[in-house]
């Protein structure tokens, strides 16, 4: 493996996840941050559980969740009224993940406990005052110019990850275009401190979507305050404070208290970048796309982008996969960012303003379809290109390639709980679903690869299977997979099923290659 480093170019959300990933995966990796410091602005509030669970496999979740307000609850609601129109509690998917809710956090509180587990990760990786300018490719490396302090620089590394905005450089010195367009209406968001709890309680749910065909309104609970987005139409200047306080308390009533922290005005765009490779330089985050901030898939999506790469990067640079893994890359996530969360994102946004009713096919199905699509856990990706990607999930099905697996509880062989995607933390796992009793015969590891065996029943102690059997209580797993015995799951570093056939010898080892060869 070469000693070089992975070049991130910005160190937003997006830049940050995306090194933590890299040295999760044990990759050189340095971020090159213009600014001099991370970034103060509020910016997205939400983070759904589909993030959570990629925070998890780089252990960052737990100070995240440490400084953020858990939301167990989301409610639509008609703003004229007041009434719910639908009201979704995340309870429902408890099954199928460790983390059944999702979070309020201003981004601007997210982005320093990254960088705090970045460097702890990887001391000094964070260069702030370091602006790229400019990128040459060669065959096995890239040069990269960067403005500093000091002077130019020229810094040389294996790849270049442009995570660097919207306004990225990398995609211009890429070549690529964006396509899409931007809304005539801004939003305005605002940070107020008032108490809705005890002198005037008003009891909304945590994250609560007021529709009406004047003026939406979103309201988010943050740690340390409440939140209020609505759109601004075109023309219409920013409101001054006493005209935001007005409207504030138009909606809440009176309070006895009220300060107005914080207030913001943006544009919204909706572009995503015609390539997102280009040899060895990639797009992600809002380098790639932009997303209409609604149902938090702005942030959200980009971090799908950073789950997506890194563990490709790391089977590439270890050897055990041609560059062709990497085309995957974009074939998977650019139709998300396109047609998946640019469109929920965007249905959601005329459902919230009474436009139409294109946001019920994000919204069909139960309760369970629901939660799991409102928190990215219903995403499934097209590794081979067919068309069969999806965000929208209606109802529990068997199991699909592509699809994200469920973070099952299961006992490990020394009988402690051990959750699915943990067993995902250091590779591939081909994970084969037979009686235990049988003695069932699993190929020997590979590098990048595991074998585990799932069963309800204990692996009988001088079965050679001990140490690679998960006790599956009660069949759950395999009953929430709908997957029947005989059958070997091969599961990706990223949690995506990649394959599934009935078990026999050399049956993992060809659908292992074939991903690999394939794009994943
Ligand atoms: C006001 C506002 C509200 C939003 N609300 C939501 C929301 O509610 N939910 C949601 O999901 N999303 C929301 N978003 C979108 C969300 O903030 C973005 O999707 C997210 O910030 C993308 O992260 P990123 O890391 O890709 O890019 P950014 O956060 O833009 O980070 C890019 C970084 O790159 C640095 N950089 C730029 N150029 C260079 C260079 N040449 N060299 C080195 N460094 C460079 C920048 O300084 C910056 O630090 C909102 C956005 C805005 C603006």
């Amino acid at each position: 493996m070469s000693d070089l480093p992975i070049i991130v170019a910005g160190a937003g959300p997006i830049g940050l996840i995306t090194a933590l990933q890299l040295r999760h995966h044990g990759l050189p990796v340095i971020v090159l941050e213009e600014d001099s410091g991370l970034s103060r602005d509020t910016k997205a509030g939400t983070i759904l559980t589909r993030t959570l669970e990629v925070l998890a496999r780089t252990g960052t979740v737990d100070r995240v969740l440490a400084q953020a307000l858990r939301v167990e609850e989301v409610g639509d609601l008609d703003r004229a009224t007041g009434r719910p129109m639908r009201t979704l509690r995340t309870g429902v998917i408890r099954d199928d993940t460790a983390y059944p809710f999702m979070i309020n956090m201003p981004q601007h509180h997210l982005e320093p406990l990254l960088a705090e587990a970045l460097e702890e990760a990887a001391p000094g990786a964070l260069r702030l005052q370091h602006r790229l300018t400019g990128l040459t490719q060669h065959a096995d490396h890239v040069l990269v110019e960067v403005g500093t302090t000091d002077g130019p620089q020229t810094i040389a590394g294996r790849y270049i990850l442009g995570c660097d905005g919207g306004r990225s450089t990398v995609r211009r010195l890429m070549g690529a275009q964006t396509e899409g367009f931007s809304l005539d209406s801004r939003y305005m968001l605002i940070d107020v401190d008032l108490d809705l709890d005890v002198k005037n309680p008003r009891d909304y749910p945590y994250l609560a979507y007021f529709a009406d065909a004047v003026e939406w309104m979103i309201l988010i609970r943050h740690p340390h305050c409440w939140r209020f987005l609505f759109p601004l139409p075109p023309g219409v200047e920013e409101p001054s404070i006493q005209a935001v306080r007005e409207k504030i308390l138009h909606f809440v009533g009176e309070t006895d208290r009220m300060e107005v922290l914080q207030r913001l005005s943006y544009t919204v765009h909706h572009r995503v970048a015609g390539h997102w490779r280009q040899g060895r330089a990639f797009l992600m985050g809002d380098a790639a796309h932009l997303i209409t901030p609604m149902w938090a898939l702005g942030l959200n999506t980009g971090v799908l982008d950073a789950n997506a790469l890194p563990w490709r990067l790391a089977w590439v640079e270890r050897g055990w996969a041609p560059d062709t893994l990497l085309d995957g890359y974009e074939r998977e996530q650019r139709p998300i960012a396109v047609h998946g969360s640019a469109e929920m994102a965007e249905a959601a946004r005329r459902a919230m303003g009474k436009e139409a009713t294109h946001a019920e096919d994000a919204m069909t199905g139960d309760d369970w379809g629901n939660v799991m699509t409102r928190c990215l856990l219903g995403l499934r990706l097209d590794p081979t290109g067919a068309g069969g990607w999806s965000m929208v999930k209606s109802r529990r099905e068997p199991i699909r390639v592509g699809d994200r697996i469920p973070d099952a509880l299961l006992h490990g062989p020394d009988g402690r709980p051990v959750r699915l995607h943990r067993l995902l933390d250091q590779g591939f796992l081909a994970l084969h679903i037979a009686d235990a009793r049988r003695r069932p015969s699993l190929p020997p590891d590979m590098p990048g690869l595991r074998h585990a065996l799932l069963s309800r029943w204990d692996a009988p102690l001088d079965s050679g299977l001990r140490d690679r059997a998960l006790l599956d209580v009660g069949d759950a797993c395999r009953a929430m997979l709908g997957v029947e015995e005989g059958m070997v799951l091969l599961i990706r570093p990223d949690d995506h099923l990649a394959a599934i056939a009935p078990m026999g010898p050399g049956v993992v080892e060809a659908m292992y290659r074939a991903c690999l060869e394939g794009g994943a």
